[in-house]
């Protein structure tokens, strides 16, 4: 009998820009960017916002000894967990971080150390590899392939395809959406079985801040249709949209694309269903 392979994909930190906390934020939560993917065998984890404090436990739960990190830029509502991830502290463990930031070593290790951090980033037990790459590469893992593309968005992102286990999960946050881009997106995207998409404003709130390199759930919700994609995650929620706000946020969503939600930190996901 042939079995459908299944991942999960767990949502620690669905949060946008800062972290946020209070009566108003309890279903969607308040941590950062932070996506687990779990194949049979492996372990990703897209982005280290603060959700990566809630990532560490995914070791203990399934004996990882190793992870790869996809990062998408440096802003620090995207980098700013990588201290916090329990896994670091361990000699058995190793982290594979790509990135295609310009110089991610010397960032990173000016962030996580003195006078930031209490630790220098040389000290940190766990074995790390850093791997760089130009956006529009394909990196080739153990696990399978990683498609890469370069985002609109102030310093410069990167948007990622995972293939592997006959899945296509794309990961395309912290963007605006030029026509140009917005037309390489849709091919980008096309049919994979999940896309999670930057949600960060609403069409309404966007005059003001449309340069500041996000995009809207409307904006979203149209690329999946026109891509013909199987489940939408909205995503990098702005920190002023309380729970009740994303509830109707989501159900006005689901009128345009039946097949979208809005991600909640602690959620998981399983494919295929
Ligand atoms: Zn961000
Ligand atoms: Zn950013």
């Amino acid at each position: 009998m042939f079995l459908v392979p299944m991942v999960d994909v767990v949502f620690h930190g669905t949060r946008g820009s800062f972290p946020v906390h209070s009566p108003y934020h309890f279903k969607y939560g308040g941590h950062t960017s932070c996506v687990s993917i779990i194949t049979r065998k492996h372990w990703l984890i897209l982005d280290a916002g603060t959700g990566m404090i809630d990532a560490g436990s995914i070791a203990q739960q399934h004996k990882f000894q190793m992870c790869h990190l996809f990062l998408t830029h440096l802003h620090l509502d995207h980098i700013v967990g990588l201290p916090a991830f329990s896994p670091l502290w361990s000699t058995n463990f190793t982290l594979n971080i790509y990135s295609c930031a310009v110089n991610p070593a010397q960032q990173i290790s000016t962030l996580i150390s003195p006078p930031y951090f209490p630790v220098h980033w040389k000290d940190i037990p766990a074995t790390r590899n850093l791997t760089t790459f130009n956006a529009g590469e394909t990196l080739t893992t153990d696990q399978g392939y990683v498609d890469t593309i370069t985002l609109s968005h102030p310093g410069g992102g990167c948007g990622y395809r995972l293939r592997f286990e006959d899945y296509k999960i794309c990961y395309i946050t912290d963007t605006d959406l030029p026509k140009p881009l917005r037309m390489k997106l849709i091919k980008f995207v096309q049919g994979c079985d999940l896309l999670i998409f930057d949600s960060t404003y609403c069409d309404s709130e966007y005059g003001p801040v449309a340069d500041f390199g996000h995009s809207t759930w409307q904006m979203a919700c149209d690329l999946a249709k026109e891509a013909n994609v199987k489940r939408l995650a909205l995503f990098h929620h702005a920190p002023n949209h309380t729970d009740d706000f994303i509830d109707a946020l989501e159900i006005a969503a689901k009128k345009v694309f039946p097949r979208a939600f809005a991600a909640r930190c602690g959620q998981t996901l399983t494919l295929p269903e």
